[in-house]
Order: C-alpha cells, then structure tokens, then sequence
C-alpha cells in the first residue's frame, strides 16, 4: 500500500474546498447530499468547516464493478428525508472516476426541483472519465490507481484509515468495489 495523501494534506486540501464551497452558497439554502457509503468521512469533516446554515442528508449509490468494467448503479433516495425543492443541492461523493455516478444522479435530483444541483469531491481520477461532466468541487486529482482510505474501501475494508493510500496490484484479488 502507498500512501498518495496524508492526513495532513486531506486536512488542507478539504479546508480549501471548503473556502469556496462557503463563498458560493452564501446566504442560500444549502443542503448537502452525501452519496453513501465512501463519502461519509469527508462529509463529516467538510460540513464542520462550512459555517453556513444547512441541512445534511444521504443517498445511496452503489455499483457494482468489477476490475475494469462498471457493473449497474444501485441507487436508493429513501434515507432523504428532507424537500429539496427551491434549495441548492450539493451532492458529496468521494471520488469522481468514470463519471458515471454523478452522470446518472444528477437528472435524478433535478426532478425534486432544486433551485441547483453542484457536484463535490475529495478525489477526480486522471485519464478515466466517460461523461460529458465535471464535478463543480474537486478537493485533489490523483493518478489512475486504486485508492482506499478515508471512507474508500476495497471489499468494505480500509475505509477507517484517516489517509488516502493506492493498493498495489498484489493487494487486490480480481474484482474490486
Ligand atoms: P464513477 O461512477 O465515477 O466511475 O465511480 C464512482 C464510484 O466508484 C465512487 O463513488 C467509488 O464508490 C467507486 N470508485 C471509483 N474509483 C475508486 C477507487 O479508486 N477506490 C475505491 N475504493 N472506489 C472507487
Ligand atoms: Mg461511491
């Protein structure tokens, strides 16, 4: 396993992205949709350090994949519990890789009737994306590897490591997610 981001680094990285997550909604009805499971980490270190009014909620996005191809997104709303009609939405995810995700929720959350939906994420992979989006928030680009770590897992471990580490192809056995 080698480590890409230390705790140190997320800590700034995140505060940055905070900063500006906090100069753009200002003074607007924020709530704030975490994509379970991998973001829950970050979202609880990013809603301590945006001091403006909002609402935190969570979906589900599950896909899943195997090694190198993407298998069908799960996607599950029933934990929102709170209307997001005429409020903005940003939507919380821990990594942007293919785009698929964040394609395929996006139309999803513009039928609640949001005032917007913006996009934020502690990671975006180089090289792999496969949709005509971007994230809106992009707290760091890493190389295309396999990352754990600070709510990522492979096989539901390693998400309780406060670091971002890539797993080494001997670390990972066929399918992965
Ligand atoms: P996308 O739909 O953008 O291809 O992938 C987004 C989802 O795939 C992420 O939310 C995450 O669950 C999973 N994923 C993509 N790349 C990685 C990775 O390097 N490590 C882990 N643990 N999950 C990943
Ligand atoms: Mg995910």
């Amino acid at each position: 396993m080698k480590v890409l981001l230390t705790e140190d680094q997320l800590r700034k990285g995140i505060a940055q992205m905070a900063e500006k997550l906090r100069q753009h909604y200002a003074g607007r009805p924020l709530t704030v949709i975490g994509v379970m499971i991998g973001s829950i980490v970050l979202l609880a270190d990013l809603v301590r350090l945006l001091d403006i009014p909002l609402r935190v909620e969570l979906i589900l996005a599950r896909c899943c994949r195997g090694a190198n191809r993407p298998g069908p997104l799960v996607v599950n709303f029933d934990l929102l519990s709170s209307d997001v009609r005429d409020r903005d939405v940003l939507l919380v995810d821990d990594i942007f890789d293919t785009g698929n995700t964040i394609w395929e929720l996006i139309p999803q959350l513009d039928e609640l009737g949001p005032a917007s939906v913006r996009t934020a994420v502690l990671l975006r992979k180089q090289g792999r994306c496969q949709v005509p989006v971007q994230p809106d928030f992009v707290a760091f680009d890493i190389p295309d590897a396999f990352v754990v770590g600070y709510g990522l897992d492979y096989r539901d471990m390693y998400r309780n490591l406060p670091y971002i580490a890539a797993l080494e192809p001997h670390e990972m056995s066929g399918e992965i997610g």
